[in-house]
């Protein structure tokens, strides 16, 4: 029986028609800085796929920057857009890495990360903005739990004293996103997080001019993100995001089944079940703690028997060390070093969720009976 991937938050396959929209591109030569027919053709897509992209987030295609994906993106915004001698720098303390660590790299600043509650988001009510805030980066959903963060609210309690950058890798193709109405002033976006190839992202910029390059050595893209454009990419960046926009409540309702029939089940044959997720977050991602197990043999035991999943992010999965998204929600040691997640696609069937429910509940009474778990 095939594996069943339930780790859609680490990365999702290319749709076949993504697939075919890009390779045209891929199997004929054309760099779109060139001036004959070759280039011309590969120019035409290339902006073809950010007017595409620009349109399907409401913002304009100048605004939109390709990039190698969202840790480049995250890097590129924060370190291009902070400009003061010093000062605060405001993320919460569940940012991905590709966050917190170049603010961390930048340390002639205070670095402030944001509380969340116990459900993940940030309690914009209570809390304080530091007078010297020279950046703020917020990100729109959390690729462990799926919780929201209130962008708009936070925006509207800084305004304008410091460029708000957000993260939306997690969010992008699952919710509704309007660049405009958001208001901020850099977004990042990940193709693979949404059946894009690996390799391309994007970072949406409110007023390019004021973005510093990271790179230097080439005219494209304004020299602000010099470097040859690698145009299938950006072609299947743009089908999938399309895809994900054609069918976005529809994949919502699925997904939505799909992770409730997978809590029914383990609630019925893996109790006892602890969700770190919360109730109104993104659908498609849920964070459980199964006490009485160790995520990391759990998770590898699971992975045995066909069912593939995460313990803690995948970026530091292999370190095995407690995530610091639930570390930040305030969970217990217990339930840190017991917790899994589970990521969906729409591409998946009820039942694959049951035969994967099944192999997750025998997996699990088979490490709590075993003598050498005491998560
Ligand atoms: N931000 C978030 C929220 C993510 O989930 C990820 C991927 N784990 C990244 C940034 C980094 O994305 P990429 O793999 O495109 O560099």
């Amino acid at each position: 029986m095939a594996a069943i991937y339930l780790d859609t938050s680490a990365s999702t396959p290319v749709l076949p028609e993504v697939w075919e929209a890009m390779k045209p591109y891929a199997l004929e030569a054309g760099n779109a800085s060139s001036a004959h027919h070759f280039g011309r053709r590969a120019r035409r897509a290339l902006e073809d796929a950010r007017e595409q992209i620009a349109e399907l987030l409401d913002a304009q295609p100048e605004q939109v920057l390709f990039t190698s994906g969202a840790t480049e993106a995250n890097n590129l915004a924060i370190l291009g857009l902070v400009n003061a001698e010093r000062g605060s720098i405001l993320t919460t303390s569940v940012e991905h890495p590709s966050v917190l660590e170049p603010v961390r790299f930048l340390t002639r600043y205070h670095h402030v990360q944001l509380p969340v509650t116990r459900s993940g988001s940030v309690d914009v009510e209570a809390i304080e903005i530091p007078d010297d805030v020279r950046l703020v980066s917020v990100m729109l959903a959390n690729h462990e739990t799926g919780a929201l963060q209130p962008v708009r609210a936070l925006l509207d309690r800084v305004g304008r004293r410091a460029p708000f950058h957000c993260d939306a890798a997690a969010a992008a193709g699952k919710m509704p996103i309007s660049f405009r109405e958001l208001s901020v002033d850099t977004l990042t976006l990940s193709a693979h997080k949404f059946h894009g190839p690996a390799g391309i992202g994007a970072l949406l910029i409110r007023e390019p001019a004021r973005l510093k390059p990271l790179f230097h050595g080439g005219h494209q893209q304004g020299g602000r993100r010099p470097g040859t454009e690698p145009v299938d990419l950006a072609v299947g960046m743009a089908r999938a995001l399309t895809w994900c926009e054609e069918h976005r409540e529809e994949n919502w309702r699925h997904v939505t089944q799909l992770r409730n029939l997978l809590l029914d089940e383990l609630n019925r044959y893996a109790a006892p079940v602890k969700i770190n997720s919360p109730t109104n977050g993104l659908p498609h991602v849920l964070n459980i703690a199964f006490p009485g197990c160790k995520a990391d043999q759990l998770m590898m035991k699971l992975d045995l028997a066909g069912v593939a999943c995460s313990a803690g992010s995948a970026c530091s999965s292999g370190s095995m060390l407690p995530s610091h998204v639930l570390s930040a929600m305030g969970l217990a040691k217990i339930d840190l070093l017991s917790s899994l997640r589970f990521s969906f696609s729409s591409l998946l069937d009820e039942e694959d969720l049951k035969q994967a429910a099944r192999i997750i509940s025998l997996s699990v009474k088979e490490l709590r009976l075993s003598d050498d778990t005491e998560a």
